[in-house]
């Protein structure tokens, strides 16, 4: 529910950027007829069924595949786990270059596929690690070995991880007034002009397209946060692309509050969403848990 949510709060379509989907959605097949141009972010949902061709793209005249077709949209893949680890593996790297490039004996196409990768998983096999409420039957070596599933590599390219509990049935009937889409959508709006203005020099949009050379330039931090940023790269194994990641995060984050510097606070709910590094470098607390059963 919260993946389909999200393609309601990004930001919204440029002229050029709907000018490109349109033409990948035409090019394989999929634009129905009379309609102009697509000016809503694609979202995609390919079941872990799909053939990596169907995926990242291909056939005899070498089609987009689902990677293009989220093209400056959403790609979400329900229970990660349950992909193909190759066809995972592969989205490595059309993730850092955002084209994929499809060679055929006769032909070699490059197609455009920067999308935003959303993805959904269970704890554990049987689904309750952690629960407060049901217990977990599963031993710590199921428990890792399904881990396992998903590559250090691939992790490091999630930016925001986050563990959601179960919502209780009384808190589903409470209607409290929240902020819709259409509110948030405003505040994301004004956090990419803040970037569009910031970055006008730089041939780029957003943070998430940051070199490491402008990250030193644009994300400056304050000595608190950098002793904080310090602490936690050690404490949690983190790689030089977590790093990075976090940095990335922590920019939006003070974008979203208009806050020209980046703030200790936010470099601290950067960290926090990485919770899957801890669980994925730090087993131990998988093994006490489950032993103390
Ligand atoms: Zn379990």
């Amino acid at each position: 529910m919260m993946a389909k949510r999200l393609a309601t709060i990004l930001p919204d379509v440029t002229f050029e950027e709907a000018l490109e989907i349109t033409k990948i959605h035409s090019i394989a097949g999929k634009l129905k007829a009379n309609r102009g141009l697509i000016t809503t972010r694609p979202f995609r949902n390919p079941h872990h069924t799909a053939t990596i061709n169907s995926i990242i793209g291909g056939g005899r005249t070498p089609k987009p595949g689902e990677i293009s077709l989220a093209h400056y949209g959403i790609l979400f893949l329900d229970e990660l786990l349950e992909f193909n680890k190759s066809t995972l593996e592969i989205l490595r790297g059309p993730l850092e270059d955002r084209e994929i490039t499809i060679s055929r004996i006769n032909s070699t196409i490059t197609y455009p596929c920067n999308f935003m990768l959303v993805a959904s998983m269970n704890p554990c096999p049987c689904g309750y690690y952690g629960d407060l409420e049901k217990q977990c039957i599963c031993t710590p070596y199921n428990i890792q070995r399904y881990l396992n599933k998903i590559s250090g590599p691939l992790l490091d390219r999630i930016d925001i991880q986050i563990e959601v509990k179960p919502v209780k049935y009384e808190k589903l009937e409470k209607v409290n007034k929240v902020e819709t889409s259409e509110e948030i959508r405003k505040r994301v709006n004004q956090a990419r002009n803040i970037q569009k203005n910031r970055y006008s020099e730089e041939n780029i949009l957003s943070n998430s397209e940051l070199t490491p050379k402008l990250i030193e330039k644009y994300c400056e931090l304050k000595e608190e946060s950098k002793n904080m940023l310090e602490v936690a790269f050690k404490k949690l194994g983190l790689s030089v692309r977590a790093y990075t990641r976090i940095l990335k995060v922590a920019r939006t984050i003070a974008d979203l509050e208009c806050t020209k510097d980046i703030e200790v606070k936010h470099i601290a709910e950067a960290i926090g969403y990485r919770s899957l590094d801890k669980k994925y470098i730090n087993r131990e607390d998988i093994n006490e848990q489950n032993i103390n059963k």
